[in-house]
This record gives structure tokens, sequence and C-alpha cells, in this order.
């Protein structure tokens, strides 16, 4: 089923996302402050919009809550991930994933409203190991 997903953020994890949810042809509002990058994704995406997310009258703009999911894939910055991730919840969008750091940020994220926290190195790591250490325990 198509959706509509805005990704806010084009670093390793947001680019990756994006592509990903184009693959899946799916349409995808990309927003970044990174002039650049915007510049990288405007082929990709189906929009992509140079933004600072944590200025509220531009993210009031975007028509954010009429999207299906948006995801802060901002992470290093934890005052833009938190101020954006409470401008989100406060303008009424339904579904906003955000990526966290480490574990306080996540506990912050998720105090603040985020309705996911994704913490993708963390996840992965946990993952891969159960994976590794599965094999043995058949073999036993
Ligand atoms: P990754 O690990 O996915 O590469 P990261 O966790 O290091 O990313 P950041 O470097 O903080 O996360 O940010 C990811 C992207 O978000 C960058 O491209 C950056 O330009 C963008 N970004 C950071 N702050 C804002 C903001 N306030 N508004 C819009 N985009 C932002």
């Amino acid at each position: 089923m198509k959706q509509t997903f805005a990704v806010i953020g084009l670093g390793r994890f947001g680019s990756s996302l994006l592509e990903s949810l184009i693959a899946a042809g799916q349409d995808v509002l990309v927003i970044d402050s990174n002039p650049a990058l915007v510049e990288n994704y405007m082929d990709k995406a189906t929009h992509a919009v140079i933004a600072d997310a944590q200025d509220e009258d531009a993210l009031r703009d975007l028509d954010l809550p009429s999207f299906d999911h948006v995801i802060v894939a901002i992470g290093h910055n934890q005052q833009a991930s938190i101020l954006t991730t409470i401008l989100l919840k406060d303008m009424g969008v339904r579904h906003v994933v955000a990526k966290a750091e480490n574990n306080l940020h996540a506990r912050v994220l998720a105090k603040v409203g985020a309705d996911q926290v994704v913490r993708p190195e963390h996840e992965m790591a946990q993952r891969l190991a159960e994976q590794i250490m599965t094999p043995n325990l058949i073999n036993y």
C-alpha cells in the first residue's frame, strides 16, 4: 500500500531509509538543513526541501500532519532531534519515528512523545550477536 513519508536528516541512516522507501515506490519528502545534501537527493526523493527542522514556521509550511509517517533521522545533534520531535507531535503528526544516539537520548525522545524510537547501531549489533550465536546453539 502506498503511504506518505517525510525523512528529516540525510545522514547515513536517513539517506539509506530514503533509498529503501523510494525503491519500494513510496512518496518521500526529504528535509535537511545542508543545501548540498538536499541537492544530491533532489532527483531521488519525491520532494526535497532545505529547512532547519527546529524552525517551527518552516515545519508548519511543509504540512507534515498530512503525512502518514515522519522520521527524525538526526542523531548526533541531540538538541535538534529532541526539539524537532516535540514540534512534530505538538503540530499533530500521527506517527513520529525518532533515531536515538544512546539510551538516555532514547528515553528523552519517548518522553517528548516519539511514537517509535530506534537505535539502529545498537539494534543491528544485538541482532548480529544473536545471529552469530544461533548456529552454535543448534550445533550442541
Ligand atoms: P548518521 O549516523 O545517520 O549519518 P547522525 O546520527 O550523525 O547521522 P547528524 O549528523 O546529527 O546525525 O544529522 C544527520 C543529518 O541531519 C545531517 O545531514 C544534518 O545536516 C541533518 N540535520 C541536523 N540538524 C538538522 C536540523 N536542525 N534541521 C534539518 N536537518 C538537520
